[in-house]
């Protein structure tokens, strides 16, 4: 009968929510050609079709066409993936992977429950990570642990291996908790140089653990004319809240950060961790749908440089000094891949007289880190890890350079896991800041400021 044949075409409802559901247009763009899968860190380490950008496209357009379920298997492998970016890099027709993921994410934390200890794990994680003045009073006991010698006692007695894995990576990753853990950067410091007025991100792991950074970063931006505000309102960026699904969230703490630099008037936005970067850039399409901040969105985007980008737009104000020094320099994929940033960070470098900079193996891979990937999936996050840090010591360096804090952590823990934890470690921004000064190789490698 001619009405039943007419049910059989009816197109099937997607697996998806209306709620922003991955675009059928962007998966459209995939053409199954394969080239992207070398780039793949997960399909690197298991050689699965499945964690491959092109098998998880393949999972998101079948879930689109309502040919799939949104179960636990498709879970799996969307979490699997790092959201390193690395196939949007090596995809030849320019598939914008980045959207799609970052739009199915939200709709696996809706339709698809966690087992409690992955949710309740999930859930302190991002109670703490994105909200600076947490993280410091989580770093109070820690900064205990580490000058009682404590910390030495446990790594050495073996404890950590009983403990569950998430836990004992988190221990693996803490770094030195400064003694000044609640030093503030001055909101404002006035130009020498007439350069534009720019708006600093501090950051929240940056300006916890890793201040001297956003001190250096500071200190060039001064040397080099720019009027620097630092709005003591600021706070996450929310890119953990995007790499976790968690959208309303993100939404929210995009909209308070736009507020808080749109009051400054500042002529751009500079932002010494890639992850923050790369998500700030994006703020236009997380608010793409909200008729208020749409556009309010894509203004405050425009602005955000990442500060390898900021330093490379005028003449250089001050002279570099030399530092002898031979260095491997990591790509953060959230700036390489994600931004696009890949020859600023280096034509920075290389201006720096009788600076060696070594290019190393397997450069594009991802060191394991993205964001809390390495705390919510330890074992790849390990052996990613170990394999960049083979990559860079195989560059004979004395000394090992990114841009990120979450790579300097996991990069820090690699080495340690080597037994080579005195290899020293520096931001891009701290070489810069330390070539102006004229701070000599050796006293580098002794402060490492
Ligand atoms: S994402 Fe790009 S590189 Fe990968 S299979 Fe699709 S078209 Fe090819
Ligand atoms: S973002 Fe990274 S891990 Fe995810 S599919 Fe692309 S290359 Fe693979």
């Amino acid at each position: 009968m001619e009405h039943s044949t007419n049910l059989e075409e009816a197109p099937r409802p997607s697996s998806f929510d209306a709620h922003n559901p991955p675009s059928k247009e962007l998966l459209s763009d995939c053409v199954h050609c394969g080239f992207c899968l070398p780039a793949c860190p997960t399909y690197v380490l298991w050689g699965e079709e499945m964690d491959s950008p092109r098998g998880r496209i393949y999972m998101i357009a079948k879930a689109s066409q309502g040919e799939a379920p949104l179960d636990h298997n498709f879970r799996q492998h969307m979490d699997n993936c790092l959201g390193c970016m690395a196939c949007m890099t090596a995809c030849p027709s320019g598939v914008q992977y980045d959207k799609l993921i970052e739009d199915t994410r939200p709709q696996v934390e809706r339709h698809i429950p966690r087992a409690s200890a992955d949710s309740a794990f999930r859930k302190f994680l991002f109670a703490i990570f994105p909200f600076a003045r947490r993280l410091r009073l989580m770093a109070l006991p820690m900064l205990v642990y580490q000058r009682t010698g404590l910390q030495k006692v446990v790594r050495a007695s073996g404890l950590l291996k009983l403990v569950p894995k998430r836990l004992a990576m988190m221990e693996a990753l803490l770094p030195t908790v400064p003694n000044s853990l609640f030093h503030k950067l001055p909101s404002f410091t006035a130009s020498v140089g007439k350069g534009p007025r720019v708006g600093m991100l501090t950051g929240c792991v940056q300006q916890v653990f890793f201040q001297h950074v956003n001190e250096a970063t500071l200190r060039v931006l001064s040397a080099e004319g720019y009027e620097v505000v630092i709005p003591p309102q600021q706070s996450c960026c929310g890119a953990l809240m995007m790499h976790g699904g968690m959208e309303e969230e993100a939404r929210s703490m995009a909209r308070k950060m736009i507020a808080v630099f749109e009051k400054e008037n500042v002529d751009y936005i500079v932002i010494n961790a890639a992850g923050c970067g790369s998500t700030m850039k994006e703020y236009g399409h997380l608010l793409r749908e909200d008729p208020v901040w749409a556009d309010r969105a894509k203004i405050f985007s425009a602005k955000c440089r990442d500060i390898s980008e900021i330093l490379l737009m005028r003449k250089s104000q001050t002279p570099r000094n030399p530092i002898s020094l031979r260095v491997a320099y990591q790509d953060a994929c959230h700036l390489r891949h994600a931004q696009g940033v890949y020859a600023e960070p280096r034509s920075l470098l290389r201006d720096i007289p009788k600076l060696d900079l070594a290019e190393i193996g397997e450069a594009n891979l991802c060191c394991g880190s993205a964001g809390v990937y390495n705390l919510l999936h330890p074992q790849p996050a390990t052996e990613l890890g170990d394999r960049k840090v083979e990559n860079l010591l195989a560059a004979k360096a004395q000394a090992l350079i990114s841009a990120n804090p979450g790579c300097l952590l996991q990069l820090q823990a690699g080495l340690r896991r080597r037994g080579m934890e005195q290899v020293p470690m520096f931001h891009m921004v701290e070489l810069i800041d330390a070539s102006i000064r004229g701070i000599s190789a050796e006293e580098l490698l002794q402060r490492q400021i």
